[in-house]
């Protein structure tokens, strides 16, 4: 077809071929391994004469259609798909880098690319350097000298800090450097980093696209040279390939994909605002409230403010968990993205291994919640967070019931 389709039809239909027996759902090709029609038709594979399926660490019906799903949405040339989000992360650094390459990263990345960052590359030679992402003058002189590559995430996990993508990447092509953007508290949906500069895009298909807790699964989109020469050698040869069940069921969760992060969003804002008039809550952090500290850059870099709320309560770590122990219908979870709301402590779990110091340079306290808002009725989220607050001033009354 030469139109060009909308998201919401791309999500549904992109990347769909049928077998010969007209399914109407995709059809789960869980095989390992192909064969071919004789000697001469494997040797043609292997050569890369013919186009021909040869094993699921490299490729599989089911994944592809994954792949061209996910680059219809993104507007990506190419994707390979990765067992993790972390595998997708781990893959698109390590497949570009080598000893005496110089790394610069925002500071607040998702816990394990941080390790990534700090801990594992430098093992290997490569320079890694960290700067407050939403300070640009840090970006100017980090990216005044030469550099091979770029990670940011933005909004980041769990402050919902903004990098400017374009600006950073601006400085980032000059400075010679390949630009990764981890995109999964925007989704494919609230923000377009490819068409903002960036020349990757990684996401965990653990968050939204599945969106209901099943399955984990990664993704790393970029232009077809740099995935078929760099990317494709590294993930072929080290084997971090993607379940054909899981992409199966992040392809079906795909179908629901903009319902639910829209939806998602509406509840995150209403909860966002509600919480903010709340005398035990010391700030409120979401994109798209005009007192978030980079209201203006969110709006101009997003559609919509995302899934998830950050917020203080006052009275630090043991007035988190009064509140936390008092939801009734929120469950206390480090995923995020789901259909069901999630609450964080960060300090204490997802963010407790980088330490009291890096946690304070990021901005998170003892007090700091992060809630993935999910798509139960928003008067009924209200009404438990409501209640979980009145338990966080008046202890003694719910640890009765
Ligand atoms: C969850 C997450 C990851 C890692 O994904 P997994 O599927 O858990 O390996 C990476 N980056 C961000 C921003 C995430 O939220």
């Amino acid at each position: 077809m030469s139109r060009k389709l909308r998201p919401a039809t791309q999500l549904v239909r992109g990347g769909l071929n049928r077998s010969n027996h007209g399914e109407t759902a995709e059809a789960m090709f869980l095989t390992s391994g192909f064969v071919y029609d004789n000697a001469e038709q494997a040797e043609a594979t292997f050569k890369n004469e013919i186009e021909h399926y040869q094993y699921s660490r490299f490729a599989n019906p089911t994944t592809t259609m994954l792949e061209d799903r996910l680059c219809a949405i993104e507007g990506a040339e190419a994707c390979r798909l990765m067992a993790t989000g972390m595998a997708a992360v781990h893959s698109a650094l390590l497949s570009h880098l080598k000893t005496g390459d110089r790394l610069v990263a925002s500071r607040a990345l998702f816990g394990s690319c941080h390790w990534i960052v700090s801990t594992l590359l430098p093992r290997y030679g490569i320079q890694a350097e960290f700067v407050d992402g939403g300070d640009m003058a840090q970006w100017q002189v980090a990216l005044s000298k030469p550099a091979t590559m770029v990670l940011l995430e933005s909004p980041s996990n769990p402050m919902l800090e903004l990098v400017d993508v374009p600006a950073v990447c601006k400085l980032a092509h000059a400075a010679g450097a390949l630009v990764v953007v981890d995109n999964v508290f925007a989704t494919p949906l609230l923000q377009k980093p490819l068409e903002q500069g960036a020349d990757v895009v990684v996401y965990s298909c653990t968050k939204h696209m599945d969106g209901q807790g099943r399955v984990l699964g990664g993704a790393v989109l970029g232009r077809k040279k740099w995935v078929e020469e760099v990317l494709m050698p590294f993930i072929r040869n080290t084997g971090p390939a993607m379940s054909p069940f899981n992409a199966w069921v992040i392809l079906k969760g795909l179908e629901t994909l903009k319902l639910r992060v829209d939806q998602m969003c509406r509840n995150a804002a209403a909860v966002a605002d509600f919480l903010s008039e709340r005398a035990e809550i010391s700030r409120v952090l979401y994109p798209f409230r005009a007192d978030h500290p980079q209201h203006a850059l969110a709006v101009r870099q997003m559609s919509a403010g995302g899934t998830l709320v950050t917020f203080d309560i006052k009275g630090g770590k043991e007035a988190c968990f009064r509140f936390m122990n008092a939801l009734q219908i929120v469950d206390i979870s480090n995923n995020l993205g789901d259909s069901k709301s999630l609450a964080t402590h960060p300090a204490t779990t997802t963010h407790m291994r980088i330490g009291p110091e890096e946690r304070a340079k990021l901005g998170i306290t003892d007090g700091t919640v992060r809630l993935s808002v999910g798509l139960e009725d928003v008067a009924d989220l209200i009404e438990d967070l409501a209640e979980a607050l009145d338990a966080v001033s008046a202890p003694g009354l719910r640890a009765a019931e």
